[in-house]
């Protein structure tokens, strides 16, 4: 097959629907997708008929209501299309209701006390923006999931209203600059999916790994990542043979994956897609990890998506390259020809930087978890201090404008932002700073802090609903302006002023910046998930966010007290790991390993005259020390496990955890990582850094 013929074979797209549908359904589902026209029932089923043969004929046996519950990961409960026929045999049937809406029962998914577990029936609804597509011997559909009640219980519903808030008042402020052809304004996603793959045998060998997704103990090895010598580096055959195959995999499913290449780390990879519309980008996303992994398993590897799988080796993000489009093609971030169009992008502009500023505390929350609080602020990650990168040249553009002055020689700017026409970014001037979390790179915003195996849906949401917000207030300020082009004017130089803190164009990992960030300039450092889910809660944010439509109160409540537990439970898990990691393999270990050298002691004493044991006394007296103190570790650790178990309360537990579960957990790790460098290596009982590192 070649890649055209290969490219989307597995998916239900547009070809698809062309050739399988009446005109008259297609046109009717088109503008369900495109406009958002509600679907009546007879075109679902006609929809459904075409599906269900398609998928027939691709070996699809069953179909699943395809769905993002605040697990973080997907889930799907599939059935058959098989049903009785008259005759004894079976026909393949599939009804407009069934693809329209499912009812997985709901009860086990987290829903924050959402939905008392008597009413523990939610339902899922057909986003026909994202295409269907075959996994497996299934057709899945995706969906969004909410209560009986019509709250949501999952990631996408929030994430289409953000898209549809964002739409409503971006469309508000074209029509103010006269565009009337435009329909609709759509955010688009491309996130760049950073990864580690390790060997698996190897992997399976360690319950840190499996259970955990991270290692929680491993000395540093003699070499990691100080000669760069990896970044871009030529790929192994090995890695080289899973991306080929890993690229075929989605590229059947219609997923645009384009770049990839080696990252920093020694075995940290690196793949990137091709940009789409932020809901469908978002459900690619989720495939990719799961195919990735998938993949991974037929090659003979692992694929880590945690966000620090080695400490004292660089953390995997994903950057999320998020803009705003017309449905007409006009990219919203990207400067214009002519002065109205220069004018309006520095409009668009100004509604980021006042977004990200206002609702820095939103960013930061919306990529809060155990995993990501390890690599924020680490090494190449960017810190939790949220701040914007613009690049010299716009920066100057903007300093002209807040002190009405020239720019770049050119007259003087004058009201309507006119005379002159900006350049245009490109990323050789732009991208220069890989060190600030959220950077303009060219036609685009780069977020960098979103964690690797986080959903992104929650960080489009609050990019989206921030944005939106500042786009409401500028139209407000525009449509009751008696001179359009002064109040524009003003706007968008008022704003640049107010927020100038949030804009840093210097290195983002320098101390000096942290403390400039947080004591001159008031910007928040929210460094653990604890701190950053707290401004959930917070008026300004409760009220931004229902105001929009993007969550109710109570679905916000709710979200909290899932991600404060997932925070909870992520480190408990990973508490229990070390406790049975410690006792029943590292112990065992350092205990043998002295044995050994006591074993040594003795024969070299029986041959007698003066033979030296300088080496077995030294180790086997410090590893000695080690165990005790390894072993009162666990104690420790354990013993506050259970404190933890005892608290029973939300915000208590989040704060326990913080500030005694983790640091027992890196007291205990070092007492191991040391016993580590001191055993011999035929007694280790796990591969170390090393062996994983460089070990395909
Ligand atoms: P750059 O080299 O400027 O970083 P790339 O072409 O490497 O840009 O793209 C990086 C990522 O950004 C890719 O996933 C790409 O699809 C995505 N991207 C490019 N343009 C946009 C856009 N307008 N909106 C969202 N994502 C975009
Ligand atoms: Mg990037």
């Amino acid at each position: 097959m070649t890649v055209p013929e290969m490219f989307g074979c597995k998916v239900f797209d547009d070809r698809q629907m062309r050739a399988r549908l009446s005109a008259k359904v297609y046109a009717s589902l088109k503008e369900t997708i495109d406009n958002g026209k509600k679907l009546d029932l007879s075109v679902a089923n006609s929809v459904a008929q075409a599906m269900c043969a398609w998928a027939v004929e691709n070996g699809a046996t069953h179909f699943t209501h395809w769905f993002q519950p605040m697990t973080g990961i997907t889930a799907e409960k599939h059935d058959g299309f098989i049903s009785p026929a008259p005759n004894g045999g079976v026909i393949m049937e599939f009804s407009g209701k069934e693809l329209i809406q499912g009812e997985p029962d709901a009860s086990s998914f987290p829903s924050g006390g959402l939905r008392a577990t008597f009413e523990a029936r939610g339902y899922t609804a057909w986003d026909p923006t994202s295409y269907a597509f075959i996994k497996e011997n299934t057709l899945c559909i995706p969906t969004a999931f909410c209560s009986y009640g019509g709250e949501a219980l999952d990631k996408k519903t929030p994430l289409l209203r953000s898209m549809e808030a964002l739409n409503t008042q971006a469309m508000r402020i074209l029509r103010l600059f006269g565009n009337k052809d435009v329909k609709r304004v759509i955010t688009s996603v491309g996130p760049e999916q950073e990864y580690f793959l390790v060997d698996r045998e190897m992997y399976l060998k360690r319950k840190d790994l499996v259970y955990t997704g991270r290692t929680l103990f491993g000395a540093m090895p003699p070499k990691g990542q100080e000669l760069d010598d990896h970044y871009f580096g030529a790929i192994k055959p090995r890695v080289q043979a899973y991306m080929e195959d890993l690229n075929e995999e989605l590229w059947k499913l219609g997923i645009l994956a384009k770049t990839e290449h080696n990252e920093v780390a020694p075995a940290q990879h690196e793949l990137a897609p091709i940009y789409t519309t932020t809901n469908v980008a978002t459900d690619h996303n989720q495939l990719t990890m799961e195919i990735m992994k998938k993949v991974a398993r037929k090659h003979g590897l692992a694929c880590l998506l945690h966000e620090k799988p080695f400490a004292g080796v660089n953390g995997s993000g994903k950057h999320n390259n998020w803009s705003m489009a017309t449905n007409t093609g006009v990219n919203l971030l990207s400067p214009g020809d002519t002065p109205y169009e220069n004018a309006q992008f520095l409009l668009f502009l100004a509604a980021v930087i006042q977004a990200v500023d206002d609702y820095q505390d939103l960013l930061r929350m919306s990529v809060a978890t155990a995993g990501n609080d390890h690599r924020l602020g680490a090494n190449e990650a960017p810190p939790a201090v949220i701040s914007m990168f613009l690049g010299d040249e716009l920066n100057a553009v903007l300093e002209a404008i807040e002190n009405d002055t020239p720019y770049a020689g050119v007259e003087k700017m004058r009201i309507r932002l006119g005379a002159d026409v900006l350049p245009r970014f490109n990323r050789d001037t732009t991208d220069r700073n890989r060190t600030s979390p959220f950077a303009f790179t060219g036609n685009k915003f780069e977020f960098r802090m979103v964690g690797s195996s986080n959903s992104i849906a929650c960080a489009n949401v609050m990019i989206n609903a921030s944005v939106a917000e500042s786009l409401r207030q500028f139209s407000d300020a525009l449509e009751s302006a008696e001179d359009f082009d002064k109040c524009l004017h003003e706007l968008i130089r008022d704003t640049v002023k107010a927020h100038r803190r949030i804009i840093f164009n210097g290195n983002g990992y320098d101390d000096a910046w942290i403390e400039e960030a947080t004591c001159e300039r008031g910007l928040l450092n929210l460094r653990t998930t604890p701190d950053a889910l707290r401004p959930l809660l917070e008026e300004k944010n409760i009220h931004m966010l229902t105001s929009h439509k993007v969550y109710t109160e109570s679905e916000l409540r709710s979200r909290y007290e899932i991600q404060l537990e997932n925070y909870v439970r992520t480190v408990r898990i990973e508490a229990l790991t070390m406790v049975d990691m410690a006792r029943k393999d590292i112990l065992p270990a350092v205990v043998g390993y002295c044995e050994k050298l006591l074993c040594s002691i003795e024969r070299k004493k029986a041959v007698g005259g003066a033979v030296s044991c300088g080496y077995e006394t030294r180790t086997a007296g410090r590893l000695s020390t080690l165990a005790d103190r390894i072993d009162e570790a666990v104690s420790v650790l354990e013993n506050t496990v259970k404190t933890l178990d005892s608290l029973g309360d939300y915000a208590a537990e989040g704060d326990y955890t913080r500030d005694e579960v983790l640091p027992k957990m890196a007291e205990l790790r070092a007492f191991c990582d040391e016993a580590e460098t001191l055993t011999s290596a035929e007694y280790w009982p796990f591969p170390t850094y090393g062996d994983l590192l460089f070990g395909v």
